[in-house]
């Protein structure tokens, strides 16, 4: 286990010009838009300013997703929050809040942070105040995890590599995050101690959304999961369960890695 990396002495400052709503949607159909949208602007860092720092680069990656069409405040908020930097091998803490999706080790990635938002405000639509139980699928870095500790009242976050799973625990063991309940497990099957929940998100993509996810969503409670469309696409797909069955909605196009059964 690689020790969890500090703040960079050189941190990567943002451009000015954020994308469009529009193109908030163009840019999550891309894995991982070649040309970053940042430019490198070095600037010294002391020890004791390290959480200050961490800090205004963050608020800086909120501006950027509200430019980018994220208007719930409880996602803005929770984003704000969360240390992104701390999720990410060392190598790679310099571009934790830029909008790229980066290796989180065993094959995986951690989604960009305008797609975790993204997610998470499809998940918090049209709920008043914070959500009740929530399930993630694919728990990977934790990042996520953490990001739904804010807008839920608890997580259950599943994954099938304990490798990952054990990573997920070193990482978020600092944050206290009492309402975050890490599983290792196959994530196919759900997890029926903690059903039925508010809300259900998977980080990986599937053929199609498993039985077992909707039995486990409440009346009322959304599922939010990257899909196989018939095009053959991989697409954003919500359910909304009302008491007369199931809303289904394809969003736009997205890049997540696949939804695999079994443990490992
Ligand atoms: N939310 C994560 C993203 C991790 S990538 C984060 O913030 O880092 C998706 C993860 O889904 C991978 O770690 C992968 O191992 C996991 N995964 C894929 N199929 C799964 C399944 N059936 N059950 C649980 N996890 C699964």
């Amino acid at each position: 286990m690689s020790q969890r990396p500090g703040f960079p002495i050189k941190l990567t400052q943002t451009g000015a010009a954020g994308p469009s709503v529009k193109a908030s949607v163009a840019l999550s159909a891309r894995s991982n838009p070649g040309t970053p949208l940042a430019t490198v602007v070095p600037r010294s860092v002391s020890v004791s300013g390290l959480g200050l720092d961490s800090g205004a680069v963050r608020a800086r990656m909120v501006r950027k997703l509200a430019e980018q069409g994220v208007q719930d405040a409880r996602v803005l908020e929770a984003m704000g929050q969360v240390e992104r930097h701390r999720f990410v091998e060392s190598a790679l803490v310099n571009q934790a809040y830029e909008d790229t999706s980066l290796p989180i080790g065993l094959g995986q990635t951690i989604s960009k942070p305008n797609v975790v938002a993204r997610m998470v405000e499809l998940l918090c639509q049209d709920a008043p105040g914070k959500l009740g139980r929530v399930l993630e699928i694919g728990t990977g870095c934790g990042y996520q995890a953490a990001v739904l500790s804010h807008v839920a009242t608890e997580v259950y976050s599943i994954e099938r590599l304990r490798g990952l799973h054990e990573k997920a625990r070193t990482n978020l063991r600092p944050f206290r995050l009492h309402n975050v309940h890490l599983i290792f497990g196959d994530g196919m099957l759900g997890y029926p101690k903690g059903a039925p929940y508010a809300g259900i998100i998977s980080a990986a993509g599937g053929e199609a959304v498993p039985e077992a996810w909707l039995a486990q969503l409440a009346v009322g409670g959304r599922l939010i999961a990257p899909t196989i469309t018939p095009a053959g696409h991989q697409a954003l797909v919500v359910f909304l369960r009302t008491a007369q069955g199931f809303e289904r909605q394809v969003l736009e196009a997205v890049h997540f890695v696949p939804l695999k059964s079994g443990v490992a």
